[in-house]
């Protein structure tokens, strides 16, 4: 009994730890979430199981396998992909869940920008799919064929400047690029018969938004992009983005505030006098404590403010 006793509490111990160090193992080997986004690879995809979730009427969310949040439309006929995913392999996983939905071929991918983990799986589809996407959107994936020669047959076919309306197999979709702001080439496309926008890295939740300026993007325009977004169509109710759940209007009118907020504190503190690293401070971000891989949002607040004074 005694020797039981012993072994039971030790063979506990034993499992802790090891789910302790599986949980930390986790920590460690995911990416920061929504950081996948850059035109850098290092390998960093994360491939999680790919799930399809219907948002309304024949819009359905594709989360899950490596990069960004997709969309696909089913149609009678055919079916349309809102982005591509991080990787050729994860893009045939996502285009084979697909099938399982709506058997259809595919007939247009839309992309919202040309971020890598929106991007970077076009590779996977079956040759000659029509690819819509902004012009800027097209030019800002140049560099990345140099990287990756293969996207070089896969980058948009067809591009638009300022809006394009479009019709899906009856269904009407407006895309409108309202100017920089994630990138140069954002597309937010709406589809008002469903009530429903996809918006792209024009909206992160739980996080601060990502300003490239390396692709043009600005921290005003987004505010200016965002407030266009909703007036667009007031009848918009849910706002789909490549991070994260879908949003409602209230929601996206609530990050405009906070987001113009953010703005008029960093402007207070610099008629203050107050230098960037104490105004980062006042934003709870120590100096050099976040390993940047690129500038903070308060980084770029200040420069916009600076530069325009
Ligand atoms: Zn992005």
């Amino acid at each position: 009994m005694k020797i039981n006793r012993r072994k039971r509490p030790s063979g506990l111990l034993l499992i802790l730890i090891l789910v302790a160090l599986a949980i930390l193992a986790a920590i460690l080997i995911l990416p920061e979430p929504g950081l996948s986004g850059s035109l850098v690879f290092k390998g960093q995809e994360t491939t999680t199981s790919i799930t399809i979730e219907k948002v309304r009427d024949n819009i359905y969310m594709i989360k899950g396998g490596s990069g960004a949040n997709c969309y696909f439309l089913a149609g009678k006929k055919t079916n349309l992909l809102i982005d591509a995913k991080m990787s050729p392999e994860s893009l045939k996983d996502t285009l084979a869940e697909i099938q399982k939905i709506s058997a259809k071929p595919l007939s247009l991918v839309i992309l919202t920008h040309s971020d890598g983990d929106h991007v970077n799986g076009l590779s996977g589809l079956p040759g000659g799919i029509r690819i819509l996407a902004h012009k800027k959107t097209y030019e800002e994936m140049l560099p990345a064929v140099e990287q990756r020669p293969e996207l070089k047959d896969f980058l948009p076919s067809e591009t638009y400047e300022g809006s394009k309306n479009l019709d899906f197999e009856g269904t009407r979709l407006e895309l409108r690029n309202f100017g920089p702001a994630h990138t140069s080439g954002d597309t937010v496309t709406f589809i008002p018969e469903s009530k429903v926008a996809i918006a792209g890295d024009l909206v992160f939740i739980g996080r601060d938004p990502l300003i490239h300026k390396q692709k043009n993007g600005s921290f005003f325009a987004l505010i200016k992009t965002l407030e266009s977004m909703l007036a667009y169509k007031p009848e918009i109710e849910l706002f789909l983005s490549g991070h994260a759940d879908p949003a409602s209007r209230q929601y996206i009118a609530e990050l405009v505030n906070s987001l113009k907020e953010k703005e008029a504190r960093v402007r207070e503190m610099i008629q203050q006098k107050k230098t960037l690293e104490e105004i980062k401070a006042a934003f709870g971000l120590e100096p050099g404590s976040a390993p940047s891989r690129r500038p903070s949002l308060i980084d770029i607040i200040y420069q916009e403010i600076m530069e325009k004074k």
